[in-house]
């Protein structure tokens, strides 16, 4: 049996470093009194994913964005959210046991989404897209808190979070927003600016108190594709998507306040 307390989870993905980390953390967790249970222990205090970002993401949506804190360790990946380096787990280790970290809230996307005879609830940590299938231009009225926006026309929309700033809203020229603002951020896909169709060319932020509510308007066909942090999901007959910053967060460890600083310069320049 598990001691209720001293229970970690560690999630991996089978890449040979990965598994190779895994073995080794386990080793040395093991021999500081912590458990490593081998299916995913909902009593756990912590969860350690190794891997990169892609990894990470899957583990939120797999364990339906758990309250238990994250840290991950990265396995040769961008691993943006990754802070660890497999290298420095005995490091990690000590300050772990000498709870020499913070514990960071990351805020998420929701979105409520009304289709002509259902309705559905999806949770996003980086974005939730909006595209149309078949490489169709999509046309959707964008409002703020009931307020008429636009009617965009282009490839899409995403709604990001702060964490997913640097994720796909940065390589389609939104703005990198820090993970403690509470916002969300509207940024277009290719948007059409014409005579024919006018649509915002840049992004907007929002306070994350605010409702961003989306109708498709539909011209060849009736049907939708959303993409929740990379997993795409299609709906027919969509009438509204309703999206705002939910009360619920998940967390992960930061050891280190200027890393987000770091990462951005090492990672991106
Ligand atoms: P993926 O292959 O898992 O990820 C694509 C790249 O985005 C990877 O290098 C990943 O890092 C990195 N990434 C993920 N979240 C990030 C974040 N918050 N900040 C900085 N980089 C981040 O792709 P996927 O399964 O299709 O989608 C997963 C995520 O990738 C999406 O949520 C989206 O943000 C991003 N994405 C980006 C583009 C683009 O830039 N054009 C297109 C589609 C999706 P790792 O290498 O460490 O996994």
């Amino acid at each position: 049996m598990f001691s209720e307390n001293r229970i970690i989870n560690i999630i991996y993905n089978h890449d040979e470093s990965s598994v190779k980390t895994y073995k080794l953390l386990k080793k040395k967790l093991i021999e500081r009194g912590f458990s490593i249970p081998e299916t995913y222990h909902e009593k756990a205090e912590l969860n350690i994913c190794i891997g990169g970002d892609g990894a990470f993401l899957r583990a939120v949506h797999r364990y339906k964005f758990p309250d238990i804190p994250f840290i991950g360790i990265n396995t040769g990946h961008l691993g943006f959210f990754q802070e660890i380096l497999p290298e420095n787990i005995d490091d990690f280790i000590e300050r772990y046991m000498d709870k020499d970290y913070v514990i960071e809230k990351i805020f998420l996307v929701e979105s409520n989404i009304l289709t002509i005879n259902n309705s559905f609830k999806l949770l996003g940590v980086n974005e939730i897209v909006i595209k149309g299938i078949k490489s169709k231009v999509v046309h959707l009225e964008v409002f703020i808190n009931n307020n008429h926006l636009e009617k965009f026309s282009g490839d899409g929309i995403i709604i990001s979070t702060p964490a997913g700033s640097t994720g796909y809203n940065f390589s389609t020229g939104g703005s990198i927003v820090y993970p403690s603002l509470n916002t969300l951020q509207i940024t277009p896909l290719s948007p059409i600016s014409s005579r024919a169709y006018r649509s915002l060319l840049n992004s907007i932020i929002v306070p994350g108190d605010i409702f961003i509510t989306i109708k498709p308007e539909y011209r060849y066909e009736n049907s939708i594709l959303l993409v929740v942090d990379g997993m795409e999901l299609k709906y027919d007959g969509i009438t509204e998507m309703k999206f705002t910053v939910p009360k619920k967060t998940i967390s992960r460890l930061n050891l280190d306040k200027n890393m987000y600083w770091n990462n951005l310069k090492s990672k991106f320049l």
